[in-house]
């Protein structure tokens, strides 16, 4: 039986807690920020929302796979960021494409790009759905071109797979349990795990540039990538399979953080691993943050590659119920197909031990088969897959729940993270209300770290969400543009970031962007108001 996805939150709709579990959150989240009562409202029907009806009907050729049916606009007309969740609860569906296309060939996308070319339609490329930058959302400054969906998910099989390269050639639909599930007959893995890993795409994470599992080394889905099939309106971009090429700029990392402007990905050539056998973990706890932020530097410079290396702030260890002593703590883990890492564990012990880090259960040693648990390990796990759940849950209690993500270097961490608590506590501060800022690193580098930020307040009052959530997430995204930090790390641009990636970048950079896009796309048909204006 499929699942059923929620219409408005995150993820499958009998995830969603009930009124009564919803009660316990709110008494919960009143005690965290300090604020009266929070009153428990209840999330939007299919039949309540708002809707407005479909302007355009698909040609016959193209009805087997195009539909105007409600629901399925209703799945397509946001992506699942706070902004989206909120928009959707109050049944505001008012950005709903017109219709939406589940194609099951390249051919059908093809037939669509031509009728798109025709009629004037905008089309947007849509994967999972689970973008948190307004990426798949109809652009505001298009409202009088009828918008198509174009859903991938039917294109969701591993076409080939090479063991002695231990590469796969996988279209770009399939979510990361489907190419899992195939993979796993070969022994093979692309471990390549968002927190979104469960719904969002192949695709979606090649041209959103994707951060997943490994926090050193492998860190985004481009380190993955052998060679991508790109459809455009102009003609089919595919480029050839190769370990590493110096011939010339590199046609992949065009594709790479496109977000379907350019085109739309159909597949790609993906390195595999082998499944790792040995994995050896520890779990440090450090009195204060600036040491355990001093310990990951060291580890990041090390050439140990780590390939798990989280670092948890107290309050983030705390609502992920990892520790409550006030302690920061660090997740360090090394996993290999090939070979005990007894001594990498052993030397991040020393490094960590030499900056004040204890390690209170001791190393975790396990070869496959091995089902002993790293409890703290499995607890942030845990947290982190329920996460996106609680946020979709605090909506519905008008609780103003988020996160944004950067890197910076290593010499800039300490102002920016000053900056970046200060910018958004005083802007909750300057309606009264308390803010709980929180930090975690998810992925680092030699020459700095990616500082992920959860920030969860109250509105000055109820209903006024929207407002100050935008406040907030401005007052964000200065501090990181004005302190030398990237807008996203791994999120994308999006429509939500454009302001600031437009500051972030050069300008004749912003011009030859504009230049290929005309090029490949001459009628600005493809997800206009991303990266750039047409
Ligand atoms: C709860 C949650 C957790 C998340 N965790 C992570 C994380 O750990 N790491 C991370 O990097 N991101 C994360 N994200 C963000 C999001 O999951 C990623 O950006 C992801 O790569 C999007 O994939 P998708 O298939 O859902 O794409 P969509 O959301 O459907 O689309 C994203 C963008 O790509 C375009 N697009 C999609 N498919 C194609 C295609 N085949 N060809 C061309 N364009 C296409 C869309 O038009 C859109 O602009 C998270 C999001 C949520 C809601």
């Amino acid at each position: 039986m499929t699942r059923e996805r929620s219409f408005w939150g995150w993820g499958y709709a009998d995830r969603f807690p009930d009124t009564e579990a919803r009660r316990g959150m709110a008494e919960h989240a009143r005690g965290i920020l300090g604020v009266g009562p929070l009153e428990v409202q209840e999330p939007p029907t299919l039949d309540s929302i708002r809707m407005p009806p479909s302007r355009i009907e698909p040609p016959p050729g193209l009805s087997a796979f195009v539909t105007s049916d409600r629901k399925e606009r209703a799945l397509h007309t946001y992506g699942r960021a706070y902004r989206d969740l909120l928009r959707a609860f109050r049944g505001d569906f008012t950005p709903a494409p017109d219709l939406v296309a589940h194609v099951r060939t390249e051919e059908d996308i093809l037939a669509i790009f031509e009728w798109a070319k025709t009629e004037g339609i905008t089309v947007i490329p849509f994967g999972g759905g689970t973008s948190v930058v307004g990426g798949v959302e109809r652009p505001p400054s298009r409202s009088d071109s009828p918008v198509v969906s174009v859903n991938l998910r039917a294109m969701d099989r591993v076409l080939d797979v090479d063991v002695m390269s231990r590469a796969a050639r996988i279209q770009a639909g399939a979510t990361g349990p489907r190419l899992e599930e195939q993979l796993a007959p070969h022994g093979l893995t692309l471990r390549h795990f968002p927190q979104s890993f469960e719904l969002s795409t192949l695709g979606g994470w090649i041209v959103t540039r994707a951060g997943g599992h490994f926090a050193t080394l492998y860190t985004h889905i481009d380190d993955l990538v052998e060679s991508v099939r790109m459809l455009t309106p102009r003609g089919v971009w595919e480029s050839r399979r190769l370990p590493a090429s110096g011939a010339g700029p590199s046609p992949d990392r065009l594709v790479l953080g496109s977000e379907g402007i350019l085109g739309i990905v159909t597949e790609a050539w993906v390195r595999l691993q082998s499944r790792p056998r040995y994995r050896e973990s520890a779990t440090f706890h450090f009195a204060s943050f600036e040491s355990a932020v001093a310990a990951v530097r060291e580890l990041s410079q090390s050439g140990l590659h780590p390939s798990n290396c989280r670092l948890l702030d107290a309050q983030e260890a705390r609502i992920n119920m990892v520790t409550g002593d006030g302690s920061s703590v660090l997740i360090v883990a090394f996993e290999s197909a090939d070979h005990p890492l007894g001594a990498w564990l052993d030397r991040a012990m020393e490094i960590a031990s030499s900056h004040g880090g204890t390690c209170p259960r001791g190393p975790q040693r396990r070869t496959s088969g091995d089902r002993s648990a790293d409890a703290t390990a499995d607890a942030w796990k845990s947290a982190f897959v329920d996460a996106p759940y609680l946020q979709s849950a605090l909506v519905s209690l008008g609780v103003i729940a988020d996160t944004f993500e950067t890197a910076c270097t290593w010499d800039r961490f300490d102002a920016l993270h000053r900056a970046v608590r200060e910018a958004v506590i005083g802007t909750a501060r300057s309606w009264g209300a308390s803010c709980s800022v929180s930090c975690r690193f998810t992925h680092v580098y030699p020459d700095g770290p990616a500082p992920y930020y959860t920030f969860v307040t109250v509105p000055p009052s109820p209903g006024g969400e929207l407002e100050a959530w935008a406040k907030l997430k401005c007052a964000a995204s200065d501090a990181l543009i004005e302190h030398g930090a990237t807008i996203t790390h791994h999120h994308a641009v999006g429509r939500t970031h454009r302001p600031h990636y437009d500051r972030e970048r050069p300008e004749p950079f912003a011009a030859a962007l504009r230049a290929i896009k005309r090029e490949l796309d001459p009628t600005a048909m493809l997800n206009p108001g991303v990266l750039i204006d047409p």
